[in-house]
């Protein structure tokens, strides 16, 4: 097992699929400077293949495009990748027989989109919460008749902060239902997403799939794995999704049902007193405590929070009792952070570090 205070003697070399777009271009620049990955190769659409990176992207982050990419040739989905895994953040329109191909191929395939997340034999990972749903990749490999690939996926950008806060509720105290209400960023929807004609002084009171999603992601999460069959958490939840004029940070309004009665004070107490595993903890992207717990009546707030943990933690606020059910609380995730980017890099961190990327 590899940990970060050692180097490996090489990097392992990562494709981007998708590398173009939102999600994708936050994985290239994470990569930039990474301990254990490099980027070998970036793939996109049609559109972009064969120009050079800098000329193909529009690119939406503070920093500029990192130097050693500018002039890297952007790859069709037909070429022979020089990588040990590939990431993927495609349109979902060509994400799921693409990453099936790639997997089929031969090559690790860690993805951010949501067409093999709820497959039977996909692990729909968040490291902190249930690296044990690693194990089904054997019976994936065989089922799928793969040899060295497979597919790992994070979850949806609004399930990666809801999954982990409750995390610690369900382990103390059991959750039995949820009421989780969303207030989402239009960096969600990719690039150029929503247009601003629509979302400028409004609220979208939908987006399509995402209340599904959020209804039972958290369950396979926070659920177990029977040998190689997942079991879902048997909890309930309502969710209704709203897009907001933010850019990034999903905020969710959430309301627990808990099996074992608590005050405010007793869930607090749990939040704050979640401690990862060593073995997550030595991953270079990790935090040792991914939950951040916010006194102040009138936080989180998606500007002054999102980048908390350099975009991985998860703020909670104002947790107090719930008339209707036992607690509730405001969350805050970054939805490219934890959401997406940097729980892909996490996701691929920890499989290194279990051997799986050779
Ligand atoms: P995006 O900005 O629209 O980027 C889409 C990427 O897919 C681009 O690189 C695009 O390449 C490529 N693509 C589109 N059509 C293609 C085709 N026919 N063949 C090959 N490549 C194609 O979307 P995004 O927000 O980055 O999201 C990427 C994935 O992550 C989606 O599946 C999304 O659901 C998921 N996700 C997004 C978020 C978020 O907060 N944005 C969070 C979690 C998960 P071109 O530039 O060449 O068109």
């Amino acid at each position: 097992m590899t940990r970060a205070s050692e180097k490996p003697g090489r990097k392992w070399r990562a494709g981007v699929l998708g590398a173009t777009g939102i999600v994708g271009q936050r994985l290239v620049h994470s990569l930039t400077e990474h301990p254990w990955f490099e980027v070998a190769a970036v793939v996109a659409s049609e559109r972009s293949e064969g120009k050079r990176y800098c000329e193909a992207v529009q690119w939406k982050l503070e920093s500029p495009v990192p130097e050693h990419l500018r002039e890297m040739k952007v790859r069709g989905f037909s070429a022979d990748l020089e990588c040990d895994f590939v990431f993927s953040a495609l349109d979902s329109s060509v994400a799921g027989s693409a990453e099936e191909a790639f997997a089929r191929a031969g090559y690790p395939v860690i993805s951010n989109c949501r067409n093999h997340r709820m497959d039977e034999d996909v692990p729909l990972l968040i490291p902190e919460v249930n690296a044990g749903h690693l194990a089904i990749l054997e019976h994936q490999k065989m089922r799928r008749a793969y040899s060295r690939g497979f597919i790992v996926t994070n979850p949806n950008c609004s399930t990666a902060g809801l999954a982990l806060a409750l995390k610690p509720i369900h382990d103390r105290f059991g959750v039995e239902e949820v009421f989780a209400v969303t207030l989402q960023a239009v960096s969600g929807a990719g690039y150029p997403g929503v247009a601003s004609l629509d979302i400028v002084d409004n609220v979208i009171p939908f987006i399509a799939g995402e209340e599904e999603k959020l209804q039972s992601e958290p369950r396979r999460i926070l659920g177990s794995l029977d040998a190689d069959r997942f079991v879902p958490a048997a909890l309930r939840i309502s969710a209704q999704c709203n897009r907001v004029p933010v850019l990034d940070g999903h905020l969710e309004c959430v309301s627990v049902r808990l099996k074992q009665k608590a005050t405010a004070a007793e869930v607090t107490d749990a939040l704050r007193a979640f401690c990862i595993p060593a073995e997550i903890e030595a991953l270079p992207s990790a935090l040792r405590n991914p939950i951040m717990v916010r006194e102040e009546c009138d936080r989180p707030q998606p500007r002054l929070d999102r980048n908390a943990g350099k975009g991985l933690a998860v703020v909670v606020g104002r947790v107090r009792a719930c008339p209707l059910f036992d607690v509730k609380f405001t969350l805050l995730s970054h939805n490219l952070g934890r959401g997406a980017a940097g729980a892909a890099l996490l996701n691929a961190e920890l499989l290194a570090s279990r051997g799986y990327l050779g």
